[in-house]
């Protein structure tokens, strides 16, 4: 059929965010950064137990379980939690509601590839700065005008980590817009910008279930702020969906939530086959940045992160790579088990020995 080009411009047209594979087969899947363990023993119990019927209703618009244990969890009021279908729902939102000026909003050049996406489909102005060679963040660089800051803390893909008080000169230094920290990866990093919610009325947090409660296929995301801006944000989602939270969702999250030890032996488990994983990578001559996320970022001097990446996908093991200036040469390794880790080093002493 022909092309009509004037009905192609009355159309909202975007480049779409290219999530990593999901193949259907089993391999060692190093590629999205999801848990390698099960959720918390209460989230299997609580879906056996979900009533058939209760699904011929809608869920609860206000998700009042899930906000009141995650409200409890954090030492916040429930007004000052939204929840939202995974982070990528409540960082959506977030875009919509926060980042509504003329002037462009602040993001790394090198970071989560949906922000620019969601800017390009919002019609947000953007710039973003570069990160210095060591892809650490230059603060100055987020003290000029702006309509509005937006990081990973850990960053993504670099899983680099940016301490507190470095964050905290980036909040302070914008008063005037709203500053997203998405921390996505937090639980294996450092101190969290939620301490300092009391004390900046333009900060959001942004937290999963995706990745430290191991429950990416479940979609919940949430927004730790003042009841201010937390209001604003219902407002947006009200005028697009209300009902957001599905009924299972509802009550895995608050089981998930509720099993503080077992979140935190799986947490730091994770962040062990890190530390351990590290060394190995640079027994094998890999050069990578100190990982505070549950993934590394990693390039070899002498061989080509391409080839590397579809020579261990031919083997089975996936991993990600971004053909994108900079980070060409990079992979990011999601920290599987040991076991998994093993297979990838079996794999990767081999082909390096070639
Ligand atoms: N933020 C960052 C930095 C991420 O890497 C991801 C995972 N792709 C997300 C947000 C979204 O995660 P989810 O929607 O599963 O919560």
């Amino acid at each position: 059929m022909k092309q009509n080009l004037n009905l192609l411009k009355n159309i909202r047209t975007v480049e779409p965010y290219v999530p990593g594979e999901q193949p259907q087969t089993k391999v060692i899947k190093l590629n999205t950064n999801e848990n390698p363990y099960p959720p918390a023993p209460g989230v299997e119990r609580a879906l056996q137990e979900i009533d058939a019927d209760r699904l011929r209703l809608y869920p609860d618009p206000v998700a009042k379980i899930l906000v009141k244990a995650l409200a409890q969890d954090h030492g916040v009021r429930e007004d000052q939690i939204f929840v939202g279908v995974g982070s990528d729902d409540v960082l959506s939102m977030c875009f919509l509601t926060f980042f509504n000026s003329k002037k462009p909003i602040l993001f790394p050049d090198i970071t989560y590839s949906f922000y620019k996406v969601w800017a390009e489909l919002y019609r947000i102005p953007y710039e973003c700065p570069k990160l210095q060679d060591d892809f650490h963040m230059t603060k100055e660089d987020y003290y000029k005008e702006n309509g509005g800051i937006i990081f990973p803390n850990p960053n993504a893909p670099t899983a680099i980590y940016e301490e507190l008080d470095f964050v905290e000169d980036i909040i302070k230094h914008n008063p005037d817009v709203v500053v997203i920290v998405d921390e996505a990866y937090i639980d294996f990093a450092g101190k969290s910008a939620e301490t300092l919610i009391e004390k900046y009325d333009n900060l959001i947090v942004v937290q999963t279930f995706s990745k430290s409660r191991s429950m990416a296929g479940m979609r919940i995301g949430y927004a730790i702020s003042n009841p201010v801006l937390i209001q604003y944000l219902n407002d947006v989602k009200y005028s697009f969906n209300s009902y957001t939270m599905n009924q299972a969702s509802l009550v895995c999250g608050v089981e998930a939530v509720k099993d503080r030890a077992y979140f935190e032996k799986i947490t730091a488990r994770i962040v062990e086959t890190r530390e351990w994983a590290k060394v190995e990578l640079k027994n094998l001559g890999f050069e990578i940045t100190d990982s505070k996320a549950n993934f590394i970022f990693a390039m070899h001097p002498e061989y080509d992160a391409g080839e590397l990446f579809e020579a261990m996908k031919e083997n089975h093991i996936y991993v990600r790579h971004w053909n994108s200036e900079r980070i060409a040469q990079y992979l990011r390794i999601t920290i599987g088990t040991k076991e998994e880790m093993k297979v990838l080093f079996s794999f990767l002493n081999g082909y390096l020995k070639r």
